[in-house]
Formats: C-alpha cells, structure tokens, sequence
C-alpha cells in the first residue's frame, strides 16, 4: 500500500533499513532511557529518518486505499489492521481500523495511551508532557521494544477472532504479531486470501493469490462487488 505511495519500504529489495541497517533492538529502552536526546533527533531527523519523514509527508492515498474505503462503505470490509505508520487509510477516509504500529502523525502518552495531533500539539518542554496524566508523551510510531499498545492489541484479537476472511494486502508476512493473523482466521475455518506481486511466507495457507499490485487489485475488486454487498465466490475461487 506504502509504497505505490511513494513510500520506500522497510524490508525486502530497496528497503530502507536493508540498505541502511536495522534500528536497534532496545530502541524502546533508549527512549525511556533519554527522552529528550530522542526528541531531539526526532524533530530534526537526518539520514534514513529524514528520507522517510519527508517522503510521508509527500504521500498521498492512492486506487487501492480509495477502494478500501468503498468496501468498508459498503460493509463488505468490517474492519482494516494495518502495519503502516503513513495515516493513508485514515486520510483516505478508513475508519473501522486497527494502526498497529502506530501513525506517525500522531503522538501518544506511554502511561495513559492517550493520543494527540502531532500537528500543534500544545505540550510544552521536551520531552513534551501528557495534558492529561503529566507523563511523557512520544511519537505513536511503536519503536522497536515497544509494546503494541493495548487498545489497538485487543481490537486486532477481537476481529481476528470473528473474521471468515481475510484479506492480505501486501505484507512480507514475517513481522509478529500481525503475521499470526492470517493463521488465526485459517484454523477457524475462514478464507484467506493474498493481494500482493511477490509469493509470500504466507502464500502456502491463502486460498487466493492474487498476482498484483494494490493499486491494481483492489479497485478491481471494488468493481466487481460495487452494489452487490457481496463477494461473488465461484468454485474456481
Ligand atoms: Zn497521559
């Protein structure tokens, strides 16, 4: 979804951090550890942060974040548990939706959970502080060490739990626990099905493997089920 963006990715061929190395394991740790020093970095970012923070504010929704709107308009996708930090689905007009990793434009309290705007967020000093609770607040981007935040964790379940199919939009399929989802939905008797130009870890449980971009898949499928409120299954899949 990111990159048809213009949103390079994190892993696989051209990633960012392939060619530049992955952030460090404790990265959570050295935030708690030093706030401020990593407040510091954050809003002047340099290097690969830097690419990346321009490119997301670059990026624009695309077809397949629009089609996805559609289907959950018309109720044919319940709910959406992205991995992407961009606010795409969001800006695009998503919004039953689980950002498991968090939106980067967004700031989050690390006691309460409570988020802000990151966009003229009033909290004052650096670190900034929480308006409701007093303690620090950080970017909602989940860092490596972080914890996924709770709320976002129990919607993921709870829809995973009561899914019949899922639809698997462009993951590398090796990032927990996002990656167990799909098995989830399989041993309760769903369907799953991937979108996505390359074969997958995941590929070997889809029922469907659908050979092409998002952009390029997802309209398609909005056309195809537009005013139905249903998808046409036949025993070819
Ligand atoms: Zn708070």
């Amino acid at each position: 979804m990111s990159v048809e963006s213009g949103i390079r990715p994190f892993r696989g061929p051209g990633g960012l951090w392939t060619e530049n190395g992955e952030p460090p394991l404790d990265d959570y740790q050295r935030f708690l550890e030093d706030p401020a020093g990593y407040w510091q970095k954050e809003m002047y970012p340099t290097g690969q942060m830097g690419e990346l923070y321009a490119a997301l504010q670059r990026a624009v929704p695309h077809a397949g974040h629009r089609a996805l709107v559609s289907l959950e308009r018309q109720e044919i996708v319940k709910f959406l548990i992205t991995q992407n930090i961009d606010g795409l689905h969001r800006k695009a007009g998503s919004r039953n939706i689980a950002e498991i990793h968090g939106n980067y434009s967004l700031l989050r309290c690390v006691s309460c959970g409570r988020r802000f705007e990151r966009e003229g967020f009033a909290g004052a000093g650096l670190p900034p502080s929480c308006p409701e609770c007093g303690d620090i607040v950080k970017s909602d981007v989940v860092v490596f060490g972080e914890p996924i935040p709770q709320d976002v964790a129990a919607a993921c379940i709870d829809q995973v739990e009561c899914s019949d199919c899922l639809l698997l939009v462009g993951t590398s399929g090796y990032v927990y626990p996002a990656a167990g989802f799909p098995h989830h939905v399989k041993a309760n008797g769903g369907t799953v099905i991937e979108i996505g130009p390359h074969e997958t870890d995941l590929t070997g449980i889809c029922d469907l493997s659908v050979r092409l971009t998002a952009a390029e898949a997802l309209p398609i499928i909005e056309r195809t089920v537009r005013g139905t409120g249903r998808v046409p299954m036949t025993d070819a899949g």
